[in-house]
């Protein structure tokens, strides 16, 4: 059932579906999943409430049919979930579906490589924090190989998913001093780096505006050495905004979500990996869709609920954050789903 057109209070469409699979992760980055709050006494989502591959499927149908055409496969760490290939494999199955990506730290890359490929998957997104041994050390919260994840940056080249996006959060007095040196360590790769403003996503990672870093800093910085000229957006709503430094040939991107908020065109839903859909990454109300998923009444119910809350969507929390105020709603953590 194609059902074009679902647009929300703000008049915007739904055109991309973020799939959290799995919440748990092998890394602590103190930005997402601090070590002291996420130990061995956490309780994440139980195995047996994860959405199956065939639930997913459903899912994935539905939104199609209101208008989604992009996927992106996320968590916490999507590689730990050993059924993620088949996910990616029925996902593809569905006609309309343009793209599926996927987020992943890379620490599982090299070795999944083959599967992902033979699953139909489009496009992959390291996370890559720094190119300096300690700092992603401590970065990943002392569980990353900055060697292994650079091999799996490599070995996905190979692979042919090429142009491979890194994504880079940019804390100050932390890896701020390293953006240059990530360009020299890329430059003839064929690798977009993705510089991301450290966001107030979740209410644990103790986030003060102080620690970040604006893109315009950091491209002031770049500019110092090397002339990045703007590009144009590939599609409405395209998060990043692009910049290509000409003397190399590299693309770069900027993701201003502190300084240069971008709700407006904000055409993203997201689902957590026991079926909670969420209409903004800064909501605190995520709406069970499990039992509708699990129960085998109609699909048509599913895409009516789901189209009922997109209508209802009016978030624009970036638009209107007060930095002044240190927490001001209770927000559902980034690694439940999926950044
Ligand atoms: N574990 C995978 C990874 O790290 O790529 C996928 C999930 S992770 C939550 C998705 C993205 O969210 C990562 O690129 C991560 O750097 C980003 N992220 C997490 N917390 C963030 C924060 N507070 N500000 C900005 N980006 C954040
Ligand atoms: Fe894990 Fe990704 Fe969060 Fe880091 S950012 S803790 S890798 S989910
Ligand atoms: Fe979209 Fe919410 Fe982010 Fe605005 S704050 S861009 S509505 S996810």
């Amino acid at each position: 059932m194609q059902r074009e057109g679902v647009t929300d209070q703000l008049k915007r469409p739904i055109r991309d579906l973020r799939i959290s699979v799995i919440d748990r992760c092998n890394f602590r980055c103190p930005y997402c999943m601090p070590e002291e709050i996420y130990g061995d006494q956490f309780e994440f989502i139980k195995k047996d409430q994860w959405l199956t591959p065939d639930q997913i499927l459903k899912l994935g149908r539905a939104f199609n049919s209101l208008g989604v055409r992009k996927f992106r496969i996320t968590g916490g760490e999507p590689l730990l979930r050993k059924d993620v290939f088949e996910i990616i494999q029925k996902l593809k199955s569905i006609d309309g579906i343009e793209d599926i990506a996927l987020t992943t730290n890379g620490m599982y890359l090299s070795r999944s490589l083959d599967k992902l490929k033979l699953s139909g998957l489009d496009r992959i997104t390291v996370s890559l924090d720094s190119i300096n041994e300690d700092t992603f050390k401590y970065m990943s919260g002392g569980k990353g190989d900055l060697t292994k994840v650079l091999e799996g940056v490599y070995d996905a080249i190979d692979h042919g998913f090429a142009p491979i996006k890194l994504n880079v959060v940019i804390k100050k007095n932390i890896n701020d001093m390293e953006v240059l040196n990530f360009i020299d360590c890329f430059k003839g790769a064929p690798v977009i780096l993705r510089f991301i403003e450290y966001m107030d996503v979740g209410n644990l990672n103790q986030w003060n505006h102080s620690e970040v870093v604006t893109s315009k800093i950091i491209l002031d910085t770049i500019n110092k050495e090397w002339q990045a000229k703007p590009l144009e957006s590939n599609y409405v709503g395209e998060v990043a905004s692009r910049y290509l430094i000409e003397d190399i040939n590299m693309e770069i991107g900027f993701i201003s979500s502190i300084s240069n908020p971008f709700c407006g065109d904000c055409h993203r839903a997201r689902i957590t990996a026991d079926g909670k859909f969420y209409t903004c990454l800064f909501a605190n109300r995520g709406h069970n869709l499990a039992g509708l998923i699990k129960s085998d009444v109609d699909e048509k119910e599913l895409i009516n609920h789901i189209s009922s809350l997109w209508k209802a969507r009016n978030d624009r929390y970036s638009e209107t954050r007060d930095i002044k105020i240190k927490f001001p709603t209770e927000k559902v953590e980034m690694f439940h789903m999926g950044g």
